[in-house]
């Protein structure tokens, strides 16, 4: 049994990736998804050990401090974190793995991990991302300007995502990755090791 494919769905805030990873739960109920450890306060409706592990700023600075993480970053005033262990051992059992993680964070998976699959979720334009943190009604105008500006510096960082991914409409994106996960299946690279097993000359 081969190992799983560990799959990095990022992007800006706003583009939609949790709405994305929402479809495509539905649609491919194979795929297992990394619970993350956070210090933000649940909201409405969600549940620790579903949603997130939602820990205390002692209680996650723990867990760096214990290598618990496979990576970790601090957004808006918060901390997020991918707990190694679930990810490494549900690799090991030949399942393949997603992270919704934001930038900063998928980068530290990258230098950990450079055979995953990275994957940016761009907006169709900064207007319509724009539009779509205004749309949410929480965001003051000064804080509309601020996710912004980080988001046009994140969209730089694209240079190093093996795929990009536009959210025009989440079903489209969906299918997408989809097909670039069913693609990554297909990779010769996951074969050979197999053909060496059946005492196949490659
Ligand atoms: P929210 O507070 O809206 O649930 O998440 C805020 C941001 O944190 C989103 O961009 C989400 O993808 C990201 N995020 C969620 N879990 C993790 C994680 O484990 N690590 C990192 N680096 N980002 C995360």
């Amino acid at each position: 049994m081969g190992k799983g494919l560990l799959i990095v769905i990022s992007g800006p805030s706003g583009v939609g990736k949790g709405t994305i990873c929402g479809s495509l739960r539905e649609a491919a109920p194979e795929i297992t998804y990394s619970v993350s450890a956070t210090t933000r306060k649940p909201r409405e409706g969600e549940k620790d050990g579903v949603n997130y592990f939602f820990k205390t700023r002692e209680q996650f600075e723990s867990m760096i401090r214990n290598d618990a993480l496979l990576e970790w970053a601090e957004y808006v005033g918060n901390y997020y974190g991918t707990p190694r262990d679930f990810v490494e051992q549900t690799l090991n059992q030949g399942k393949d793995v997603i992270l919704e993680i934001e930038v900063q964070g998928a980068l530290k998976v990258k230098e950990k991990f450079p055979q995953g699959i990275f994957i940016f979720v761009m907006p169709p334009s900064l207007d319509e991302l724009r539009v779509r943190i205004n749309n949410r009604g929480t965001e003051s105008e000064e804080s509309i300007r601020a996710r912004m500006h980080v988001a046009s510096q994140e969209i730089q960082l694209l240079k190093h995502y093996d795929y990009a991914v536009v959210n025009d409409r989440v079903e489209l994106a969906r299918q997408r990755i989809q097909s670039i996960i069913t693609a990554e299946h297909c990779r010769r690279e996951r074969f050979l090791a197999d053909l060496q097993k059946w005492h196949v000359e490659v």
